[in-house]
């Protein structure tokens, strides 16, 4: 017996992990894991954005291609899950519509992990009611290990004290009780960016995205003309 009533569900963990995925790669996947491995998630939805507010003008792939991918990618791991919430959703991806989202439609009612890298935590003040993300969502920031979880780089640490996080154990907590850690993964020093590059240099992509990934784009003739 550990002291729960007898019967009584666990919480389930969840992690929305949300990108434009242009393409998915293996940072993408091997962050995602080590996020669910560190902090004990049931699943981890990946959720590729309509329209992602934060990115235009570049060589973005149609979201029926770009969920493809991601569909792909994931389908070999139990506990990965593809979301149309944001592809399905006129209008620009904002994660906090996002975030309503699964807390309005979960049957059960989870605990919510959003996860993102640190370079997107390091500009969460400017997304769309980053207050309001912070207080609706625990958040799980994977970081290059040099960037340790307990001395975070000065960029992070700025953002930390902004949303009004204090340090408990080995993650931090803000007022409204939700967490933020810093999960340090291997990272892969990969982007959508090279991977599209390499394309329209006609460079292989081979062992930087699955294989499944890269017979996709070659059968689709994605990103040739790419930026
Ligand atoms: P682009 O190069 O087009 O900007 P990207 O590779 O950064 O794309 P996104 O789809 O923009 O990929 O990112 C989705 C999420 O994945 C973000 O939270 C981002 O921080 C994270 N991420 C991006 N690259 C990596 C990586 N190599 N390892 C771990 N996480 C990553």
């Amino acid at each position: 017996m550990n002291g729960e009533p007898r019967g009584a569900a666990t919480t389930m963990r969840v992690g929305l992990f949300g990108g434009s995925f242009n393409p998915i790669h293996l940072g993408h996947l091997r962050a995602a894991e080590e996020d669910r491995e560190t902090l004990g998630l049931d699943l981890v939805y990946f959720i590729p954005a309509a329209a992602p507010p934060h990115k235009s003008g570049e060589d973005l792939a149609a979201a029926e291609h770009r969920l493809a991918m991601v569909q792909l990618a994931t389908k070999g791991n139990r506990y990965f899950m593809v979301s149309e919430a944001e592809v399905r959703r006129s209008g620009p991806s904002y994660t906090v519509d996002t975030i309503r989202y699964f807390i309005r439609t979960a049957r059960a009612k989870p605990e919510f992990f959003l996860i993102m890298g640190g370079d997107q935590f390091a500009e969460l003040e400017t997304w769309k009611e980053a207050d309001e993300i912070t207080r609706l969502s625990n958040l799980a920031v994977h970081t290059r290990p040099a960037d340790r979880a307990d001395e975070p780089e000065p960029r992070l640490l700025a953002t930390l004290e902004r949303f009004g996080y204090s340090a408990k154990e080995d993650f931090f907590v803000n007022p409204s009780g939700h967490t933020l850690t810093f999960v340090a993964t291997t990272f892969f020093p990969v982007s959508a960016t090279l991977i599209r590059r390499k394309i329209a240099a006609h460079q292989s992509i081979r062992y930087l995205v699955p294989g499944d990934v890269a017979d996709y784009i070659e059968r689709h003739a994605l990103y040739r003309a790419g930026r």
